[in-house]
């Protein structure tokens, strides 16, 4: 489906370098790019190599690029190395939980126990990433906001930076109220912290799919409705949502247009300059207390966050360093501000 003056273009899901291809016929004949790279197909004649060059090149001179068949079958044959490392992250959300779960459409076809725990998000990688076709888009006046997903690793102060935002300016940006099956304490009210629900009518939500993400606490349920993203957006405000990055792709729909920021954080040295006095909620700690950040904090968070870049980088729209908290503050919402004036490119399957 060509786009744009019938043109058609892709997003490369990962980096390729020509002159490490053994498969190209011609090495300097060869184009190379970045995961995130936006390209524009000249030519799919050949079923193994397009023509393509990178978008907004003068230069009408095209090069070869292994075709999405070609680099799918390859990909697959060398899943086994990119499988190794087994995905250990979890965000601040979920932080305290025993274990975590995600909703799959397995989980209810093979009918296993409900809350039983995935091993890993390796599978996620099962779907090889190579290209995705997509057009230029900018949000109409009518329309709803895009949500927003931020992910990043524990620590790295992905929430700080959603309550700056958040206070900056109150009428525009929410976040989703999320649903407990634990008592109501006096001083809250319901649909204000919470949405207070039966453990039978959450475990039927379960069921119908109705969450985002869930998890279990001291014996009772937690977790994020598809409804509360809705209906945050339907009050024409931009919805913020931290989830843990396996769950980005199912909010890849026509209805979210998911914009993902990643969080990322500087490296260690920096990390110890920045961090020397700050506190960390450590997922290793149930009471969800704050303690100053451990030498094995930042180790954990620089690996977390490499793991999260290489298994769920291709989902990524934007990327920001958290070194200096104002800077990147800044950095966000210059991206914010951007998003709603801009045209961004967004998948082809979301148009139609
Ligand atoms: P509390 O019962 O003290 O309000 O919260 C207990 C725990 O539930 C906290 O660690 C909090 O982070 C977690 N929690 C709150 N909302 C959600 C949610 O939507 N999803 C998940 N997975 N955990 C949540």
């Amino acid at each position: 489906t060509p786009s744009k003056e019938g043109k058609m273009f892709i997003k490369a899901l990962f980096d390729y370098d020509p002159n490490e291809d053994k498969a190209i016929p011609c090495k300097e004949a060869g184009l190379s790019f970045k995961k995130g790279d936006i390209l524009q197909i000249m030519s799919q004649d050949d079923a193994t190599w397009w023509q393509a060059k990178h978008e907004g090149d003068a230069n009408p001179r095209a090069g070869l690029i292994p075709s999405k068949h070609f680099q799918e079958r390859r990909l697959a044959l060398r899943r086994p190395e990119v499988l190794v490392q087994p995905l250990k992250v979890s965000n601040r959300k979920s932080s305290g939980f025993r274990r975590s779960f995600r909703l799959s459409r397995k989980d209810k076809k093979t009918n296993k126990s409900m809350y039983e725990c995935k091993k890993s998000d390796q599978y996620d990688t099962a779907d090889v990433p190579t290209y995705e076709e997509v057009t230029p888009y900018r949000r109409q006046m009518n329309e709803n906001y895009r949500l927003v997903v931020l992910v990043g690793p524990v620590g790295v102060g992905l929430n700080e930076l959603k309550r700056k935002l958040l206070i900056s300016d109150t009428q525009h940006y929410g976040v989703t109220v999320p649903h407990t099956t634990r008592p109501r304490r006096s001083q809250e009210s319901d649909g204000v912290e919470y949405v207070f629900i039966s453990k039978h009518l959450f475990e039927t939500d379960v069921q119908n799919n109705k969450f985002i993400e869930y998890g279990e606490y001291k014996n009772n349920y937690y977790g994020t409705s598809i409804d509360s993203v809705r209906s945050v957006l339907a009050k024409n405000k931009v919805c913020l949502l931290d989830v843990q990055p396996h769950t980005v792709k199912h909010l890849r729909t026509l209805e979210f247009k998911p914009y993902v920021i990643f969080i990322k954080p500087p490296s260690i040295e920096r990390l110890r300059e920045t961090r020397k006095n700050a506190k960390i909620i450590s997922s290793r700690d149930d009471q969800g207390a704050a303690k100053p950040f451990t030498e094995e904090d930042f180790q954990e968070m620089i690996k977390s966050a490499q793991i999260m870049e290489s298994q769920y980088g291709h989902l990524f729209d934007k990327t920001i360093v958290n070194d200096d908290l104002t800077m990147a503050f800044n950095e966000l919402k210059t991206t914010f501000d951007k998003l709603e004036t801009d045209t961004h490119w967004v998948p082809v399957s979301w148009l139609h």
